[in-house]
């Protein structure tokens, strides 16, 4: 089951996740055909926007994603509802086969990584999009950046990828309590370093295969530590036939029965899941019959 678990140091303003997702990869359609780099890649990124949705106070879609000219031409992951994933790899085929491993900067060439968050029409709350910087160490130093500049909030992130198994975790200090004095900040602070430096000695090994109680036994014995429910996280497409047969309608009538004449079916295949809908000439028409007052 792949999950996440938050994590508390009770009197602290110190706050930590652990995630941990591998049926949510393979799930996806043409998973087992990406270079193993970019398998990596979109498990971190999963991870990332999982762990950010887990924190919304409203509900909506958290995303990351990527756009460049290296051989990953766009990528995307998303967590909405703060459970349900979904994710995309595009690559650029000469390049993909020269490229077995890389990091996040080799990958996108010169490009962009972006993180969304697009609340619920129902929420009348705006759309957000901030710039990711690409740090040539990677995805989870990229990130730190991020919520350090643009949340004024310090992060300390590590993944471990095996097997197309991904494991995240995250600590974060909090803003000071109002009342804090001079003396408490410099003791959570002096706490912070001791947790973060804890942290960093996780080894990729330990990340990946240690239960959560575990691994925060081992690397914070001497802090006691609440953990909190596991969510439980999935993959789960939002295609639809609905939406299926709006791409097709788009088409308009005349060059939709064009394409029906020419073959026995019309498939629309989900990038997302790979499901495929098919709409045979008994199917199309009936598609322009229920739609016909909105079709020219
Ligand atoms: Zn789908």
């Amino acid at each position: 089951m792949d999950f996440l678990q938050r994590f508390s140091f009770p009197g602290l303003p110190i706050r930590g996740q652990w995630i941990r997702l591998d049926k949510t990869l393979s799930a996806m359609s043409n998973y087992e055909a990406y270079p193993q780099g970019v398998k990596i890649l979109l498990g971190e990124m999963f991870a990332a926007v999982t762990m950010v949705a887990d924190n919304l106070k409203f509900s909506g879609a958290v995303s990351l994603q990527s756009q460049g000219d290296g051989a990953l031409a766009r990528s995307l992951a998303e967590c909405r509802d703060q459970q349900y994933l979904r994710g995309i790899a595009h690559l650029t085929e000469d390049e993909a086969r020269l490229q077995p491993a890389g990091t996040l900067a080799d990958w996108l060439g010169n490009g962009q990584l972006a993180l969304s968050l697009l609340p619920d029409k129902s929420t009348r709350m705006n759309p957000y999009q901030g710039l990711v910087e690409i740090d040539p160490a990677g995805l989870a130093t990229s990130l730190e950046r991020y919520f350090e500049y643009s949340e004024q909030l310090q992060t300390r992130l590590h993944f471990a990828s095996i097997d197309g198994t991904t494991t995240g975790l995250l600590l974060q200090r909090l803003p000071d309590a109002p009342d804090a004095t001079e003396a408490t900040v410099a003791a959570a602070q002096d706490d912070w370093l001791t947790l973060t430096t804890l942290a960093a000695s996780v080894t990729h090994h330990e990340l990946a295969s240690l239960a959560p109680q575990q691994m925060l036994l081992r690397l914070f014995n001497e802090y006691p530590c609440e953990l909190y429910n596991p969510r439980k996280l999935s993959f789960r497409c939002t295609c639809s036939t609905e939406k299926s047969d709006q791409t097709l309608l788009v088409l308009g009538r005349d060059d939709l029965l064009a394409l029906a004449s020419e073959q026995p079916e019309i498939h629309v295949d989900c990038e997302f899941c790979g499901h495929r809908y098919a709409y045979d000439q008994q199917a199309i028409d009936n598609l322009l019959k229920r739609n016909s007052s909105a079709l020219h």
